[in-house]
């Protein structure tokens, strides 16, 4: 497998076998989003009490889900497509309250996350089949946290061979094309399997 080949839309359809997954899909995250590699100059939006865009994807109506590539709303923890992602399909598993540490969150918060993170590697598994995973947390600046104010795990999707191409992909944009088909294979499957 070529490294070149995971960032490659045409990639997921060629793991997924269909070919209707290459027809171009022009969806909302592929017009112009607002920057999250700066979260914190953002200005104020929705959310309660500060201008993270964790806060303002949980605070916006449902209907921008889509265009925040929120994949899935729980009772107490969010779901979002990492817009700037280390590999493909890096999804961020975070509380829907601003809170820095693991110390802050309630039992619920925590379970939830857990529960979430556990759900969605069994949805990565069958839409991308990775060959494992990175998820973790990075707790303050100092250890690498781009939004230190509100914690969130990261899950990862790692393939054989990716290794020596993942430093390179910090400074590569996702093609928003495939972050849309990858939008829509992860709430189909999400649907389907909740079923
Ligand atoms: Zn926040």
């Amino acid at each position: 497998m070529s490294l070149e080949q995971i960032w490659a839309p045409w990639r997921l359809a060629y793991i997924k076998g269909d070919p209707q997954q290459t027809s171009p899909a022009a969806g909302p995250a592929a017009s112009s989003a607002p920057p999250e590699s700066a979260p914190e100059a953002a200005s104020p939006g929705n959310g309660e009490n500060c201008g993270c865009f964790l806060c303002r994807y949980v605070a916006a109506a449902t209907t921008e889900d889509r265009a925040n590539l929120v994949v899935l709303r729980g009772k107490k923890a969010v779901v979002v497509l990492n817009r700037y992602p280390y590999n493909n399909g890096h999804l961020l598993v975070a509380p829907h309250a601003h809170k820095a540490t693991l110390e802050e969150l309630d039992d619920e918060e925590l379970l939830e996350c857990g529960q979430l993170l556990r759900q969605l590697c069994g949805v990565l598994r069958r839409v991308m089949s990775p060959d494992g995973f990175n998820a973790g947390l990075n707790l303050g600046r100092v250890a690498g946290a781009g939004l230190p104010g509100h914690l969130h795990w990261h899950l990862v999707p790692r393939w054989n061979g990716d290794t020596n191409f993942m430093p390179v992909l910090g400074e590569v944009n996702v093609i928003p094309q495939s972050l849309d088909a990858l939008y829509e294979m992860l709430i189909t499957e999400l649907s389907s399997s909740a079923n």
